[in-house]
């Protein structure tokens, strides 16, 4: 079938990489900036595929495709998570590997942007396989990962244990101890305090400054939670926890429910954990999915997976903050119908950026080989996560541009100037 201009140009905008190539050029318009960084930064630097053979637990083999793509290390190693998930592609892993490239810069951390996926199903798998699975995809990419070169971290559907599995492999082909190859590792194996809930935390520092721009007490505000998982469920009860505010609508991939009085996130990860969803979680009302995003609600929290707003629904959605927890769940065309709305977009490089922050954090406490407690690694975070929301916000005011597109003015400039120094331009 003979697909028209504007059906293709539709679904390639559903491309993340090319949502991630547009919001390059569009910076590098903005900022007049040099045609060798732009090119440079429009494509990942390395790009590695590999297949990964498992034993399954009947005894057959499965082959499993993966990805690790390095996007730029101008500005030191790169670092990034590792997903598995069923419908992951590479230019998925693409533009999340250019995205970390701006976050680590946003935050002033000495990384560059990496990202991995695997094409698996998690949740059909048994430990076992997961096991197998996690050591096979370092004995195909060990060669390109290191404390120094590249440090993956948990992702999408990936865990502590993952990461423990991923080190423990790591260590072995090393043949000594290799803590700093990975983090949000578990704590008994170097991981650091507080990286479990540093996704949410980090972006609630920066909510909790976007409120005070926006006047908007949090105590009491009403919030909704798309994607009640990694990040989600600690943004829920957190955010109920630090500020008072009433989470009134969450959602997974299964379903979404809803309660004006508010719901208890504590006992929402609980019935979670016992039935595999908050759907019919039995103190709320059941909800469409599609309907969390558009209600009358203070904060939405977008926090699962890529384009779940888009020109289709933006113009429909009521809050005053959109805080993405997730990585690139709003399209440019969306961003465009946010700002005209005046809606305080908190763009998911700045807001999501605490877990790579309490990760850099992770590697210098396994260079030292000396640990912070939690109060150590809240402050420290709160510092870079406040210094970043207004860096973004003050060049928003100066340049008359959104959040996003002054968010990129910000870590695009810091990791040209890196490229010039080097001299690779
Ligand atoms: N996967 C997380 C992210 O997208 C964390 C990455 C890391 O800790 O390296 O930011």
């Amino acid at each position: 079938m003979e697909l028209s201009e504007a059906a293709v140009a539709e679904l390639n905008g559903q491309n993340p990489f090319v949502v991630a190539q547009q919001q390059c050029d569009d910076c590098a318009n903005i900022l007049n900036i040099d045609l060798g960084v732009r090119e440079i930064i429009r494509e990942p630097m390395q790009e590695i595929h590999v297949s990964i053979p498992v034993r399954m637990d009947d005894g057959s083999i499965r082959v499993f495709k993966g990805f690790r793509v390095i996007h730029n290390t101008a500005l030191g190693p790169a670092k990034g998570g590792i997903r598995f998930h069923p419908d992951e592609t590479v230019d998925t892993v693409k533009a999340l590997a250019a995205w970390m490239t701006w976050k680590c810069s946003l935050l002033e951390l000495p990384l560059g942007g990496g990202k991995g996926g695997v094409i698996c199903n998690p949740k059909e798998m048994s430990p076992g396989e997961l096991e197998r699975l996690s050591r096979g995809y370092v004995d195909r990419v060990w060669q390109f990962i290191g404390p120094d070169k590249d440090i993956p971290a948990p992702d999408v559907y990936t865990n502590p244990q993952i990461m423990a599995w991923m080190m423990d492999q790591y260590s072995k082909i090393a043949g000594k101890n290799q803590f700093g190859v990975i983090t949000g590792k578990p704590l008994r194996l170097g991981g650091s305090a507080g990286r479990h809930d540093a996704t949410a935390r980090g972006g609630l520092y920066v909510l909790r400054e976007a409120a005070r721009t926006r006047n908007l007490n949090l105590k009491g505000a009403t919030m909704a939670v798309q994607g009640f998982g990694n990040a989600g469920s600690y943004v829920a009860s957190l955010a109920r926890e630090l500020f008072g505010c009433r989470i009134v609508a969450v959602s997974d991939s299964r379903g979404a429910v809803y309660n004006r009085m508010g719901l208890n996130p504590q006992l929402l990860s609980e019935h979670k954990r016992m039935t595999g969803s908050v759907a019919d979680y039995p103190k709320a009302d059941p909800l469409p999915q599609g309907e969390l995003l558009e209600l009358d609600v203070d904060v939405l929290c977008p926090c699962s997976l890529e384009n779940v707003i888009t020109s289709g629904n933006a113009q429909r959605i009521k809050a005053s903050i959109v805080a993405e927890f997730a990585n690139g769940p709003t399209t440019p065309e969306a961003d465009e119908i946010f700002y005209a709305k005046d809606v305080h977009l908190l763009p998911d490089f700045l807001c999501n950026a605490g877990g790579v922050t309490v990760s850099y954090f992770e590697m210098v406490q396994n260079f030292n080989m000396f640990y912070w407690d939690e109060k150590e690694v809240y402050e420290r975070l709160d510092n870079k996560m406040t210094a970043a929301y207004y860096s973004v916000l003050d060049i928003s005011r100066k340049y008359g541009v959104n959040m996003r597109r002054a968010a990129y003015i910000v870590a695009v400039r810091r990791v040209a100037e890196a490229m010039q120094l080097r001299g690779w331009v």
